[in-house]
Protein backbone atom coordinates (compact mmCIF):
# COMPACT_ATOMS: atom_id res chain seq x y z
CA UNK A 1 0.00 0.00 0.00
CA UNK A 2 1.38 3.72 -0.49
CA UNK A 3 2.67 5.17 2.35
CA UNK A 4 3.35 8.67 0.66
CA UNK A 5 0.49 10.87 -1.17
CA UNK A 6 2.21 13.77 -3.41
CA UNK A 7 0.16 16.44 -5.03
CA UNK A 8 1.82 18.07 -7.82
CA UNK A 9 0.87 21.45 -9.40
CA UNK A 10 1.92 20.73 -13.06
CA UNK A 11 2.98 17.56 -15.05
CA UNK A 12 6.68 17.88 -15.85
CA UNK A 13 7.10 18.77 -11.83
CA UNK A 14 5.17 15.88 -11.07
CA UNK A 15 7.55 13.57 -13.16
CA UNK A 16 10.98 15.02 -11.57
CA UNK A 17 9.32 14.66 -8.20
CA UNK A 18 8.81 11.07 -8.87
CA UNK A 19 12.39 10.49 -10.42
CA UNK A 20 13.26 12.08 -7.30
CA UNK A 21 11.60 9.55 -4.70
CA UNK A 22 12.13 6.44 -7.11
CA UNK A 23 16.20 7.09 -7.01
CA UNK A 24 15.71 7.76 -3.36
CA UNK A 25 13.94 3.97 -3.11
CA UNK A 26 10.50 4.25 -3.02
CA UNK A 27 8.22 2.55 -5.73
CA UNK A 28 6.41 5.47 -7.11
CA UNK A 29 3.60 5.71 -9.57
CA UNK A 30 2.95 9.18 -11.45
CA UNK A 31 -1.10 9.54 -12.26
CA UNK A 32 -2.59 12.45 -14.78
CA UNK A 33 -4.97 14.09 -12.77
CA UNK A 34 -6.77 12.51 -10.65
CA UNK A 35 -7.95 8.75 -11.20
CA UNK A 36 -11.28 8.02 -10.62
CA UNK A 37 -11.98 4.91 -7.87
CA UNK A 38 -9.69 2.13 -6.98
CA UNK A 39 -7.41 -0.43 -9.28
CA UNK A 40 -4.65 -2.97 -7.82
CA UNK A 41 -2.69 -1.27 -9.83
CA UNK A 42 -2.09 1.77 -7.47
CA UNK A 43 -1.62 -0.95 -4.40
CA UNK A 44 1.58 -2.40 -5.09
CA UNK A 45 3.91 0.95 -4.37
CA UNK A 46 5.50 3.29 -1.73
CA UNK A 47 4.77 6.39 -3.22
CA UNK A 48 2.03 8.17 -5.78
CA UNK A 49 1.82 11.18 -7.14
CA UNK A 50 -0.39 13.17 -9.04
CA UNK A 51 0.11 15.54 -11.40
CA UNK A 52 -2.33 18.44 -11.72
CA UNK A 53 -2.33 21.83 -13.76
CA UNK A 54 -2.79 23.88 -10.85
CA UNK A 55 0.14 26.13 -10.98
CA UNK A 56 -1.55 29.29 -12.56
CA UNK A 57 -5.34 28.44 -13.00
CA UNK A 58 -7.97 30.45 -10.49
CA UNK A 59 -7.46 29.99 -6.85
CA UNK A 60 -10.73 28.01 -6.15
CA UNK A 61 -10.01 25.71 -8.86
CA UNK A 62 -6.51 24.92 -7.58
CA UNK A 63 -7.72 24.18 -4.45
CA UNK A 64 -10.80 22.02 -5.57
CA UNK A 65 -8.79 19.97 -7.63
CA UNK A 66 -6.05 19.45 -4.78
CA UNK A 67 -8.36 18.58 -2.19
CA UNK A 68 -9.79 15.94 -4.71
CA UNK A 69 -6.35 14.69 -4.98
CA UNK A 70 -5.96 14.39 -1.39
CA UNK A 71 -9.35 12.52 -1.12
CA UNK A 72 -8.33 10.11 -3.28
CA UNK A 73 -4.69 9.70 -2.05
CA UNK A 74 -6.45 8.88 1.19
CA UNK A 75 -8.22 6.41 -0.07
CA UNK A 76 -5.56 4.65 -1.54
CA UNK A 77 -4.74 4.59 1.97
CA UNK A 78 -1.33 7.24 1.69
CA UNK A 79 -0.74 8.76 5.53
CA UNK A 80 1.73 11.12 4.54
CA UNK A 81 1.17 14.01 2.06
CA UNK A 82 3.57 16.25 0.02
CA UNK A 83 2.49 19.57 -2.01
CA UNK A 84 5.44 19.61 -4.73
CA UNK A 85 5.80 23.34 -6.78
CA UNK A 86 8.92 24.48 -8.32
CA UNK A 87 11.63 25.14 -7.20
CA UNK A 88 11.28 29.15 -8.02
CA UNK A 89 8.12 28.90 -5.91
CA UNK A 90 6.19 29.51 -9.41
CA UNK A 91 3.23 31.23 -8.26
CA UNK A 92 1.26 34.80 -8.83
CA UNK A 93 0.09 37.37 -5.93
CA UNK A 94 -2.85 35.32 -4.93
CA UNK A 95 -1.31 31.94 -4.93
CA UNK A 96 -1.43 29.10 -5.73
CA UNK A 97 0.49 28.36 -3.22
CA UNK A 98 -0.31 29.66 0.05
CA UNK A 99 -4.11 28.67 -0.66
CA UNK A 100 -3.54 24.89 -1.64
CA UNK A 101 -1.29 24.49 1.55
CA UNK A 102 -3.85 26.14 3.65
CA UNK A 103 -6.37 24.16 2.69
CA UNK A 104 -4.32 20.60 2.79
CA UNK A 105 -3.68 21.67 6.43
CA UNK A 106 -7.35 22.06 7.03
CA UNK A 107 -8.33 18.96 5.43
CA UNK A 108 -5.25 17.02 7.49
CA UNK A 109 -6.60 18.86 10.83
CA UNK A 110 -2.59 20.49 11.03
CA UNK A 111 -1.54 23.56 12.35
CA UNK A 112 1.95 23.33 11.11
CA UNK A 113 3.83 22.79 7.82
CA UNK A 114 6.81 23.51 6.05
CA UNK A 115 7.59 25.05 3.01
CA UNK A 116 11.05 24.04 1.14
CA UNK A 117 11.61 24.86 -2.52
CA UNK A 118 15.14 24.55 -2.86
CA UNK A 119 17.06 21.97 -5.25
CA UNK A 120 20.50 22.68 -4.45
CA UNK A 121 22.08 20.07 -6.99
CA UNK A 122 19.91 22.61 -9.79
CA UNK A 123 21.38 25.46 -7.63
CA UNK A 124 18.10 26.44 -6.19
CA UNK A 125 19.26 27.59 -2.91
CA UNK A 126 17.69 29.44 0.24
CA UNK A 127 19.32 31.71 2.44
CA UNK A 128 17.76 33.49 5.42
CA UNK A 129 14.59 32.98 3.45
CA UNK A 130 15.76 34.68 0.26
CA UNK A 131 15.62 32.45 -3.04
CA UNK A 132 18.99 32.32 -5.20
CA UNK A 133 18.66 30.93 -8.66
CA UNK A 134 22.18 29.92 -10.16
CA UNK A 135 23.50 32.10 -7.46
CA UNK A 136 21.32 35.40 -8.52
CA UNK A 137 18.45 36.73 -6.27
CA UNK A 138 15.13 34.84 -7.79
CA UNK A 139 13.96 38.49 -9.20
CA UNK A 140 16.85 38.93 -10.67
CA UNK A 141 17.40 35.43 -12.44
CA UNK A 142 14.48 36.50 -15.34
CA UNK A 143 11.94 35.11 -13.28
CA UNK A 144 10.59 38.28 -12.29
CA UNK A 145 10.04 38.25 -16.82
CA UNK A 146 7.97 35.45 -16.30
CA UNK A 147 4.82 35.47 -18.69
CA UNK A 148 2.73 33.73 -15.90
CA UNK A 149 4.07 33.89 -12.41
CA UNK A 150 6.68 36.63 -12.63
CA UNK A 151 8.67 36.45 -9.47
CA UNK A 152 8.93 39.92 -8.28
CA UNK A 153 10.35 39.39 -4.31
CA UNK A 154 13.23 36.90 -3.38
CA UNK A 155 12.19 36.83 0.18
CA UNK A 156 10.04 33.88 0.54
CA UNK A 157 8.59 34.70 4.04
CA UNK A 158 7.05 38.10 1.91
CA UNK A 159 6.03 36.17 -0.79
CA UNK A 160 4.49 33.17 1.11
CA UNK A 161 3.02 35.60 4.11
CA UNK A 162 1.21 37.19 0.76
CA UNK A 163 -0.37 34.37 -0.10
CA UNK A 164 -2.15 33.08 3.02
CA UNK A 165 -3.85 33.77 6.60
CA UNK A 166 -1.37 31.98 8.85
CA UNK A 167 1.43 33.27 10.17
CA UNK A 168 4.95 32.60 8.17
CA UNK A 169 8.05 32.13 10.05
CA UNK A 170 11.84 30.61 8.98
CA UNK A 171 13.54 27.94 9.79
CA UNK A 172 17.27 29.39 9.23
CA UNK A 173 20.53 27.58 8.13
CA UNK A 174 21.71 28.40 11.83
CA UNK A 175 19.09 25.80 13.37
CA UNK A 176 19.77 23.36 10.05
CA UNK A 177 23.41 22.96 10.71
CA UNK A 178 22.48 22.62 14.31
CA UNK A 179 21.26 19.00 13.16
CA UNK A 180 17.33 17.33 13.69
CA UNK A 181 17.12 17.75 17.48
CA UNK A 182 18.04 21.32 16.73
CA UNK A 183 15.30 22.08 13.71
CA UNK A 184 12.58 20.07 15.82
CA UNK A 185 13.35 22.49 18.62
CA UNK A 186 12.83 25.85 15.95
CA UNK A 187 9.78 24.04 14.92
CA UNK A 188 8.57 23.81 18.35
CA UNK A 189 9.29 27.28 18.87
CA UNK A 190 7.38 28.33 16.13
CA UNK A 191 4.44 26.31 16.83
CA UNK A 192 4.23 27.80 20.23
CA UNK A 193 4.38 31.61 18.65
CA UNK A 194 1.06 30.73 16.34
CA UNK A 195 3.48 30.12 13.28
CA UNK A 196 1.64 27.73 10.77
CA UNK A 197 4.08 27.86 8.05
CA UNK A 198 8.04 27.83 8.04
CA UNK A 199 9.66 28.32 4.95
CA UNK A 200 12.94 26.43 5.06
CA UNK A 201 16.50 27.53 4.60
CA UNK A 202 18.74 25.44 2.19
CA UNK A 203 22.18 25.48 1.14
CA UNK A 204 23.39 21.88 0.13
CA UNK A 205 22.07 18.38 -0.01
CA UNK A 206 22.84 17.81 3.50
CA UNK A 207 20.19 20.30 4.57
CA UNK A 208 17.74 18.62 2.96
CA UNK A 209 18.55 15.16 4.89
CA UNK A 210 18.37 17.37 8.31
CA UNK A 211 14.81 18.88 7.43
CA UNK A 212 13.01 15.47 5.99
CA UNK A 213 14.09 13.52 8.84
CA UNK A 214 12.99 16.46 11.58
CA UNK A 215 9.73 17.20 10.07
CA UNK A 216 9.01 12.97 9.24
CA UNK A 217 6.16 13.05 12.00
CA UNK A 218 4.33 16.14 10.05
CA UNK A 219 0.95 15.31 8.23
CA UNK A 220 1.96 16.97 5.54
CA UNK A 221 5.37 19.22 4.09
CA UNK A 222 5.20 21.28 1.03
CA UNK A 223 8.63 21.72 -1.27
CA UNK A 224 10.42 21.02 -4.33
CA UNK A 225 11.46 18.24 -6.05
CA UNK A 226 14.62 18.38 -3.56
CA UNK A 227 13.39 16.79 -0.23
CA UNK A 228 12.07 13.97 -1.97
CA UNK A 229 15.01 12.29 -1.69
CA UNK A 230 15.84 12.52 2.28
CA UNK A 231 12.36 11.33 2.75
CA UNK A 232 12.48 8.30 0.33
CA UNK A 233 16.19 7.00 1.56
CA UNK A 234 15.01 7.32 4.72
CA UNK A 235 12.10 5.29 3.62
CA UNK A 236 14.15 3.15 2.03
CA UNK A 237 16.79 2.37 5.34
CA UNK A 238 13.21 1.20 7.01
CA UNK A 239 12.32 -0.92 4.55
CA UNK A 240 13.47 -3.74 2.52
CA UNK A 241 15.39 -2.31 -0.29
CA UNK A 242 13.14 -2.53 -3.38
CA UNK A 243 14.30 -2.69 -7.23
CA UNK A 244 12.92 0.58 -7.73
CA UNK A 245 14.42 1.94 -10.43
CA UNK A 246 13.97 -1.23 -12.60
CA UNK A 247 11.12 -1.42 -14.70
CA UNK A 248 8.53 -4.56 -13.78
CA UNK A 249 8.26 -5.64 -17.26
CA UNK A 250 10.75 -5.50 -19.66
CA UNK A 251 8.80 -3.79 -23.12
CA UNK A 252 9.63 -5.73 -26.24
CA UNK A 253 8.51 -4.18 -29.67
CA UNK A 254 9.37 -0.96 -31.93
CA UNK A 255 10.99 1.90 -31.41
CA UNK A 256 10.13 5.36 -32.01
CA UNK A 257 10.97 9.33 -30.85
CA UNK A 258 7.72 11.96 -31.06
CA UNK A 259 9.12 15.33 -30.84
CA UNK A 260 7.30 18.81 -30.78
CA UNK A 261 9.76 20.68 -28.45
CA UNK A 262 11.71 23.54 -30.02
CA UNK A 263 13.95 24.18 -27.32
CA UNK A 264 17.50 24.60 -28.15
CA UNK A 265 18.18 21.76 -25.96
CA UNK A 266 15.64 19.30 -27.80
CA UNK A 267 16.52 20.70 -31.45
CA UNK A 268 20.39 19.43 -30.30
CA UNK A 269 19.29 16.16 -28.96
CA UNK A 270 17.60 15.68 -32.71
CA UNK A 271 20.57 16.72 -34.91
CA UNK A 272 22.41 13.89 -32.62
CA UNK A 273 19.90 11.50 -33.46
CA UNK A 274 19.55 12.20 -37.00
CA UNK A 275 23.11 11.02 -37.30
CA UNK A 276 21.93 7.73 -35.92
CA UNK A 277 18.40 7.01 -37.20
CA UNK A 278 16.52 7.41 -39.81
CA UNK A 279 14.19 10.79 -39.58
CA UNK A 280 10.70 12.03 -40.79
CA UNK A 281 10.03 15.40 -40.78
CA UNK A 282 6.64 17.14 -39.95
CA UNK A 283 5.86 20.33 -41.27
CA UNK A 284 3.64 22.49 -39.60
CA UNK A 285 2.07 24.50 -42.98
CA UNK A 286 1.82 20.59 -44.60
CA UNK A 287 -0.66 19.86 -41.57
CA UNK A 288 -2.86 22.95 -42.56
CA UNK A 289 -2.97 23.07 -46.29
CA UNK A 290 -3.79 18.65 -45.79
CA UNK A 291 -3.90 17.27 -42.40
CA UNK A 292 -5.13 13.72 -43.30
CA UNK A 293 -1.95 13.43 -46.45
CA UNK A 294 0.03 14.97 -44.42
CA UNK A 295 0.22 13.03 -41.55
CA UNK A 296 -0.22 9.27 -44.08
CA UNK A 297 3.06 10.92 -45.61
CA UNK A 298 4.68 10.95 -42.40
CA UNK A 299 4.04 7.40 -41.78
CA UNK A 300 4.21 5.95 -45.52
CA UNK A 301 7.67 4.02 -44.96
CA UNK A 302 7.00 3.25 -40.89
CA UNK A 303 6.64 -0.65 -41.35
CA UNK A 304 10.26 -0.51 -43.12
CA UNK A 305 11.45 2.62 -41.68
CA UNK A 306 11.12 1.05 -37.83
CA UNK A 307 13.07 -2.20 -38.66
CA UNK A 308 16.29 -0.36 -38.50
CA UNK A 309 15.33 1.23 -35.05
CA UNK A 310 13.98 4.08 -33.48
CA UNK A 311 12.33 6.13 -36.15
CA UNK A 312 12.30 10.06 -35.72
CA UNK A 313 9.36 12.24 -36.03
CA UNK A 314 9.79 15.81 -35.68
CA UNK A 315 8.05 19.17 -36.00
CA UNK A 316 10.67 20.80 -34.05
CA UNK A 317 11.86 23.53 -36.25
CA UNK A 318 13.99 26.73 -35.68
CA UNK A 319 12.63 29.76 -34.01
CA UNK A 320 12.35 31.41 -37.47
CA UNK A 321 10.32 28.90 -38.88
CA UNK A 322 8.10 28.67 -35.83
CA UNK A 323 7.43 32.40 -36.37
CA UNK A 324 6.72 31.57 -40.22
CA UNK A 325 3.84 29.49 -39.15
CA UNK A 326 2.92 31.26 -36.48
CA UNK A 327 2.67 34.14 -38.47
CA UNK A 328 0.44 32.24 -41.47
CA UNK A 329 -1.69 30.18 -39.06
CA UNK A 330 -1.65 31.96 -35.32
CA UNK A 331 0.43 30.90 -32.43
CA UNK A 332 -2.11 28.72 -30.50
CA UNK A 333 -3.96 27.24 -33.59
CA UNK A 334 -0.62 26.32 -34.92
CA UNK A 335 0.76 24.85 -31.73
CA UNK A 336 -2.22 22.72 -31.44
CA UNK A 337 -2.49 21.56 -34.83
CA UNK A 338 0.87 20.36 -34.22
CA UNK A 339 0.93 18.97 -31.16
CA UNK A 340 -2.80 17.06 -32.51
CA UNK A 341 -0.95 15.34 -35.57
CA UNK A 342 2.00 13.87 -33.30
CA UNK A 343 -0.90 12.44 -30.76
CA UNK A 344 -2.24 11.43 -34.20
CA UNK A 345 1.43 10.18 -35.43
CA UNK A 346 2.21 8.56 -31.61
CA UNK A 347 -1.56 6.37 -31.67
CA UNK A 348 -0.98 5.08 -35.39
CA UNK A 349 2.85 4.30 -34.19
CA UNK A 350 1.22 2.10 -31.41
CA UNK A 351 -2.07 0.71 -33.02
CA UNK A 352 -1.07 0.01 -36.69
CA UNK A 353 3.29 -0.27 -36.56
CA UNK A 354 3.83 -1.81 -33.55
CA UNK A 355 5.40 0.67 -31.54
CA UNK A 356 5.77 -0.59 -27.80
CA UNK A 357 8.53 2.31 -26.74
CA UNK A 358 8.19 5.73 -27.46
CA UNK A 359 9.97 8.66 -26.70
CA UNK A 360 8.21 12.25 -26.48
CA UNK A 361 10.00 15.07 -26.54
CA UNK A 362 8.26 18.77 -24.94
CA UNK A 363 5.87 19.02 -22.27
CA UNK A 364 2.79 20.27 -24.35
CA UNK A 365 3.37 17.43 -27.28
CA UNK A 366 3.84 14.47 -24.14
CA UNK A 367 0.29 16.37 -23.03
CA UNK A 368 -1.33 15.94 -26.01
CA UNK A 369 0.18 11.92 -26.78
CA UNK A 370 -0.59 10.97 -23.30
CA UNK A 371 -4.35 11.77 -23.83
CA UNK A 372 -4.66 10.28 -27.19
CA UNK A 373 -2.83 6.95 -26.45
CA UNK A 374 -5.54 7.20 -22.69
CA UNK A 375 -2.76 7.32 -20.37
CA UNK A 376 -3.88 7.06 -17.03
CA UNK A 377 -0.92 6.76 -14.99
CA UNK A 378 2.84 5.56 -15.42
CA UNK A 379 4.79 3.49 -13.54
CA UNK A 380 8.22 5.30 -12.51
CA UNK A 381 11.74 3.78 -13.62
CA UNK A 382 15.26 4.29 -14.19
CA UNK A 383 16.10 8.09 -15.03
CA UNK A 384 17.68 8.20 -18.92
CA UNK A 385 18.78 12.09 -17.13
CA UNK A 386 17.67 13.71 -14.20
CA UNK A 387 13.97 14.67 -14.31
CA UNK A 388 13.01 12.39 -17.09
CA UNK A 389 12.80 8.71 -16.12
CA UNK A 390 11.38 5.74 -18.20
CA UNK A 391 7.79 4.92 -17.27
CA UNK A 392 5.61 2.07 -18.10
CA UNK A 393 1.64 2.86 -18.95
CA UNK A 394 -0.78 2.13 -17.31
CA UNK A 395 -4.77 2.12 -18.61
CA UNK A 396 -3.20 1.87 -22.39
CA UNK A 397 -4.56 -1.96 -24.24
CA UNK A 398 -0.64 -2.99 -23.36
CA UNK A 399 1.96 -1.63 -21.26
CA UNK A 400 4.18 0.94 -23.11
CA UNK A 401 7.40 2.21 -22.37
CA UNK A 402 7.26 6.13 -22.94
CA UNK A 403 9.71 8.70 -21.50
CA UNK A 404 8.18 12.45 -21.69
CA UNK A 405 11.20 15.13 -22.09
CA UNK A 406 10.02 18.76 -20.93
CA UNK A 407 11.83 21.08 -23.64
CA UNK A 408 15.26 21.91 -21.87
CA UNK A 409 15.73 18.70 -20.18
CA UNK A 410 18.32 16.16 -20.76
CA UNK A 411 21.77 15.76 -22.52
CA UNK A 412 22.23 16.22 -26.55
CA UNK A 413 23.14 11.65 -26.80
CA UNK A 414 19.34 11.96 -24.70
CA UNK A 415 17.54 9.96 -27.68
CA UNK A 416 20.45 7.74 -28.50
CA UNK A 417 21.42 6.55 -25.02
CA UNK A 418 17.94 6.10 -23.63
CA UNK A 419 17.35 2.80 -25.42
CA UNK A 420 20.13 1.07 -23.72
CA UNK A 421 18.41 1.11 -20.50
CA UNK A 422 15.55 -0.41 -21.71
CA UNK A 423 17.60 -3.62 -22.38
P1 LIG B 1 8.60 22.48 -24.65
O1 LIG B 1 8.56 21.49 -23.52
O2 LIG B 1 9.94 22.57 -25.32
O3 LIG B 1 8.01 23.83 -24.27
P2 LIG B 1 6.05 21.88 -25.87
O4 LIG B 1 5.61 20.62 -26.55
O5 LIG B 1 5.48 22.16 -24.49
O6 LIG B 1 7.64 21.87 -25.81
O7 LIG B 1 5.71 23.15 -26.73
C1 LIG B 1 6.14 23.27 -28.08
C2 LIG B 1 4.99 23.85 -28.90
O8 LIG B 1 5.47 24.18 -30.18
C3 LIG B 1 3.85 22.85 -29.09
O9 LIG B 1 2.61 23.50 -28.98
C4 LIG B 1 4.07 22.38 -30.52
O10 LIG B 1 2.89 21.91 -31.13
C5 LIG B 1 4.60 23.62 -31.17
N1 LIG B 1 5.37 23.36 -32.39
C6 LIG B 1 6.26 22.36 -32.60
N2 LIG B 1 6.77 22.43 -33.83
C7 LIG B 1 6.19 23.48 -34.43
C8 LIG B 1 6.33 24.07 -35.74
N3 LIG B 1 7.15 23.54 -36.64
N4 LIG B 1 5.58 25.15 -36.01
C9 LIG B 1 4.75 25.68 -35.07
N5 LIG B 1 4.58 25.18 -33.84
C10 LIG B 1 5.31 24.09 -33.52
Amino acid sequence: MPVLGCIADDSTGATDLASHLVTGGMRTIQTIGVPEGQSKDYRDVDALVVALKSRTCPVDEAVESSLSALAWLRQQGCKRFYFKYCSTFDSTAEGNIGPVTEALMTALDTSFTIACPALPTNRRTVYLSYLFVDGVLLNESGMQDHPLTPMTDANLVRVLGAQTRQYVGLIDKFFISGGVAAVRRRIASLREDGIGLAICDTIEEADLRVLAAATADLPLVTAGSGLATGIAEAFARDHAPAKTAELPITVAGRAAIISGSCSRATRAQIEHARQHYVDVRVNALALASDYQNAIDQALVHADAQLTHGPLLIYASADPETVRDAQNRLGVAESGNLVERALADIAARLVHDHGVRRLLVAGGETSGAVVAKLGVQALRIGAPIDPGVPWTLTIGTDEPLAMALKSGNFGATDFMTKAWDLLE
